[in-house]
């Protein structure tokens, strides 16, 4: 399956058809336990559903094939995914080196259940590479970034840091979540780890939590299988299905979202009431031609700073009608949101606090004129206010 595009090995890869009554797409295995042939006679390897589930497997499979990865492990959440990761590298008296504009739950994992484990966490700028530099200590483990950031969308040459980080002994982890592997393959710049929130584009529907880790060789294999085994976070029968069914349009939705985005962008430029557009489809963005070498779309997520003020933004994020109203992002519905109070409300007053005057947009599939003129009723009323 490595051999085919991308588009088709999100169809194919782990979808056999069920080989006992040939239906085409594989069943949802919703059992608990396995009935073994004599002790220890496990069919297939399946014993219990904390160690392996059919229907798990089938989406691990296809979100390795996704990332090019070695391997991959499918948990109930993100953030799952992501503490197990941590714990399979890290040990007490390790360093993290963060991007400064990270998910604020990534930020929180480490600073708030990890430190007290012994793990230290500082943020740099990680498209600064002198910054990096001088951020690296000899106990780093993991360098971690996200591009495009979220929500300024900033954008960090993967290539580039990940041999930054590997002179320094450190690993380097992309969270994946924005861009998906539609657009964007870490593995293949020189990341030695994807993680994602499933929740996001891969599943697409915004009907399902999930998350993922994906290994770009086998060091950390060993240790991440036995966390999830061990620790239990593991994705649900059901969950895991819906994942898979999501990740088989990956390709058309995420190519809709980008096309979209890009037109939002555009107009958003022209608009006198937006002092900033974030987005790194416009030449303008200071990460334009990076993104233009790494990805290959600019993708559906876009943040605007209102030239009124945050009053402005709140009452835009409240005045929408197609856009609605909500966390999270990627499925095919546009939500829009004000990141200090809602998204990143954890890291308000922090170092990684973002701009008061802000809306940020996960500009969904629907008929892109619609998506405009909803946003210039929300305008107007923003002005009669
Ligand atoms: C949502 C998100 C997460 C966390 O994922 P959950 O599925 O909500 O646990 C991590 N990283 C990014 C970039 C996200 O958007």
């Amino acid at each position: 399956m490595t051999d085919r595009a991308f588009a088709t090995r999100a169809i194919h890869a782990g979808q056999d058809p069920d080989p006992h009554t040939g239906a085409i797409i594989p069943p949802i295995y919703q059992a608990s336990t396995h009935v073994q042939d004599g002790i220890g006679g496990f069919r297939e390897g399946y014993e219990y559903n904390r160690a392996g589930n059919p229907t798990r497997s089938a989406l691990e499979t296809q979100l390795a094939a996704l990332e090019g990865g070695a391997s991959a492990y499918s948990f109930s959440s993100g953030l799952a995914a992501e503490d197990a990761l941590l714990r399979s590298i890290l040990r007490p008296g390790d360093h993290v080196l963060l991007g400064n504009d990270v998910y604020g739950g990534t930020y929180r994992l480490l600073t708030k259940v990890l430190a007290p484990w012994g793990v230290e966490t500082t943020t740099a700028d990680l498209g600064d590479a002198d910054a990096v530099r001088a951020a690296l200590r000899p106990q780093t483990r993991i360098v971690w970034v996200e591009t495009p950031s979220n929500p300024l969308l900033k954008i960090v040459d993967i290539a580039a840091l990940a041999d930054i980080a590997h002179a320094g002994g450190a690993v380097l982890v992309v969270d994946n979540t924005f861009a998906s592997p539609a657009l964007q393959q870490p593995l293949a710049l020189g990341a030695d780890v994807v993680v994602h929130s499933t929740t996001k584009y891969l599943g697409g529907h915004s009907d399902v939590l999930g998350g993922a880790v994906v290994l770009g060789d086998d060091r950390f294999d060993e240790a991440v299988k036995f966390q999830q085994f061990a620790v239990g976070a593991v994705s649900a029968p059901l969950d895991a299905w819906l994942t898979t069914r999501g990740i088989k349009t990956l390709a058309v939705r995420v190519r809709q979202h980008s096309e979209n985005a890009q037109a939002i962008a555009e107009w958003a430029a022209q608009r006198p009431e937006f002092s900033e557009v974030y987005y790194p489809g416009l030449t303008s963005h200071p990460g334009h031609d990076i993104a233009a070498r790494q990805m290959s779309g600019f993708g559906g997520m876009l943040s605007l700073g209102l030239a009124a003020g945050p009053d402005a933004a709140r009452t835009l994020a409240e005045s929408t009608t197609l856009f609605q109203l909500a966390e999270s992002l990627g499925g095919v519905e546009s939500l829009i949101g004000y990141p200090p109070e809602m998204t990143h409300a954890s890291v308000r007053g922090t170092e990684l606090a973002v701009p008061e005057n802000l809306v940020r947009l996960s500009v969904g599939i629907e008929d892109v004129a619609d998506l405009i003129a909803d946003l210039e009723g929300a305008l107007a009323r923003v002005a009669a206010r």
